[in-house]
């Protein structure tokens, strides 16, 4: 009854292990973010792997906003990280916040305090630290620790009620201050924030601490596979022993795997925040940003990033892919996806001396060469063209098959030209060329099947739209872009020329027909997809990536 197309991973091989055993008799899982930030490439591996192992085993999962920190939290965040996952193309069986299990949560408090599990400890969060010991050293009992179940339960109620003030009380679990995992020496467990939270308002000035909250919540909502990263595999400790204090009958099982790492990017909410406060990118939303709501306005599709976090693999190993491998699996889509048209970054005029001035023609190009069904759109042709400035060299060097005086090349899908002269201005520099063209070569060929060396693109000068283009590159020069710099500030490590913007680019005029987020081809040129900063008279399109794929040849893939 499972669902076969999924293909397999150690998270599966543990499930299957329970079925068989009957430990569990279904899956659910859940995906849990704290709606402090938006969601980035690294989620996209989480919720990828929360999804397709439901859908693997016909189960369901749930999305869950862990808002157990009412101070950091935000509506935005919440919004957006639900649009995001659909836009991944995964439905939530549920939308659930963490904070539906607050009432579950004080219960199963009281039920640890009446066990004598749990104890009111005075100490300050400096003091607790003090007391926590080290690795090497075991902590030290907090002189509250022996309080009666009589005094614990009355202070927890005062905390309840708001008579002390926030810091200067906390609930402890009392587990084991000798313990060599930290995360079990007494750890605190509810805390007094006098603070409104977004959904339950002023209901509660005490707060439970997302070590509690997490597994009572996998619990109540049914998860039976609690899958997480790796830095949880010290908490997992702690998250059986709630679950097992409060005698749940049928605890979820936490199944850890190793985070996604790329390189040149930055995976961390906390510094995305901080990019987006000081105003280095312009928004969550910024195209260079390895958010999935940056990367859907660059122009990523959404099957591109499953696809690549298909390919990084699951295991429970550490390791950094390799950026080139996300551009590898966006190429591959876009390949298949985008129609082809032509637009001209640096335009240089060319006037076609022997083809009658007002005449013009229109050539059938190929929307995609690659998937003949959309079939074609009409190019048109005249006397006025223009070509990119560097497909022209007046002293050509070796090699250079493109434009040269007297020179002949392809224009794409439409007549050969030679060139006859370079006009320059009074300074110089060459304004346009004067070319011929052979009738016999519509269509990109003469009946003598002439060679002609080069093919460059084109758009017709009385056909066309002007646009901006913004070139993105890497964000960060660095390949590890958290990692320490001199001055201890990672934005050290930004790429100075991570956005150029071109104007006065040439366009076919069928793209002014195009919509925020239509994504092409420009022939020779790279992926561009429209951006929602357009307007009807300045379309603006961001470049999704280059047409070079150093990852697909390094893999003998491309
Ligand atoms: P950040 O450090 O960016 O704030 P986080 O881990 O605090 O990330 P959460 O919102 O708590 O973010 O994450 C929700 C889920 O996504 C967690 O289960 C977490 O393990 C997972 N996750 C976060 N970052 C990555 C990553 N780089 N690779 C894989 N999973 C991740
Ligand atoms: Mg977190």
């Amino acid at each position: 009854m499972t669902n076969e197309n999924i293909a397999s991973n150690f998270i599966h091989d543990f499930i299957d292990e329970d079925l068989n055993k009957g430990v569990y008799d279904h899956v659910q899982t859940r995906f849990p973010p704290e709606p402090n930030g938006y969601l980035h490439i690294g989620h996209v591996k989480a919720i990828t792997i929360d999804f397709t192992t439901a859908k693997k085993y016909n189960g369901e999962c749930n999305l869950r906003l862990d808002d157990t920190n009412p101070i950091k939290e935000d509506d935005e965040y919440v919004n957006a990280i639900i649009e995001d996952i659909r836009w991944l193309g995964f439905e939530p069986n549920k939308i659930l916040f963490g904070s539906d299990y607050f009432d579950i949560c004080y219960e199963s408090a009281l039920k640890l305090i009446k066990k004598g599990k749990a104890y009111v400890c005075d100490l300050s969060a400096e003091e607790i630290r003090l007391y926590r010991g080290t690795l090497k050293e075991p902590g030290k009992e907090s002189p509250f620790r022996n309080r009666t179940v009589e005094e614990n339960l009355n202070l927890f109620e005062q905390m309840r009620a708001g008579e002390f003030e926030n810091g200067t009380k906390t609930l402890r679990a009392k587990i084991d201050m000798a313990s060599g995992n930290l995360n079990m020496r007494d750890p605190v467990i509810y805390r007094i924030m006098k603070i409104a939270h977004a959904r339950t308002g002023d209901k509660w000035c005490i707060y439970p601490m997302y070590d509690f909250n997490h597994p009572i919540s996998d619990a109540a909502e049914g998860v039976t596979h609690s899958l997480c990263t790796l830095e949880f595999e010290d908490h997992r400790p702690l998250y059986e022993w709630v679950l097992r204090e409060i005698d749940w009958p049928h605890p979820p099982r936490q199944i850890e795997f190793a985070r996604l790492n790329l390189n040149y990017t930055l995976t961390s909410k906390r510094k995305c925040l901080a990019l987006v406060q000081n105003e280095t990118v312009s928004g969550w939303d910024d195209p260079r940003m390895a958010t999935i709501a940056g990367m859907r306005r660059r122009g990523y599709p959404s099957t591109a990033l499953r696809n690549f976090v298909e390919k990084a693999g699951v295991s429970k190993t550490f390791s950094v892919v390799d950026y080139a491998l996300l551009e590898h699996c966006v190429r591959d889509e876009l390949n298949l996806s985008a129609p082809r048209a032509m637009a001209v970054l640096d335009p240089l005029k060319v006037t076609i001396e022997n083809y009658p001035e007002g005449k013009s023609e229109t050539f059938d190009v190929l929307i995609n060469p690659e998937k003949p069904e959309p079939g074609t759109h009409p190019m048109s042709f005249s006397k006025h063209l223009y070509i990119e400035r560097d497909d022209f060299m007046e002293t050509p060097v070796k090699g250079y098959f493109r434009l040269s005086p007297g020179a002949e090349v392809r224009l794409k899908s439409a007549y050969f030209i030679t060139c006859k002269e370079a006009v320059k201005d009074n300074n110089g520099n060459i304004v346009e060329l004067i070319c011929s063209y052979d009738p016999e070569s519509r269509g990109g060929d003469t009946p003598d099947k002439r060679k002609v060396k080069g093919t460059i693109h084109w758009v017709d000068q009385t056909d066309c739209i002007d646009a901006e283009i913004r070139l993105y590159d890497r964000l960060f020069s660095t390949e590890n872009p958290s990692e320490e710099t001199e001055s201890g500030d990672f934005t050290d490590n930004l790429n100075p020329d991570s956005l150029r913007v071109i104007k006065g680019v040439k366009l076919e005029k069928f793209l002014s027909d195009s919509n925020p987020g239509n994504t092409y081809q420009f022939f020779r040129i790279g992926y561009f997809s429209k951006d929602i900063d357009s307007t009807a008279q300045m379309p603006v399109f961001n470049r999704v990536v280059s047409l070079k794929d150093s990852w697909g040849k390094a893999n003998n893939k491309g």
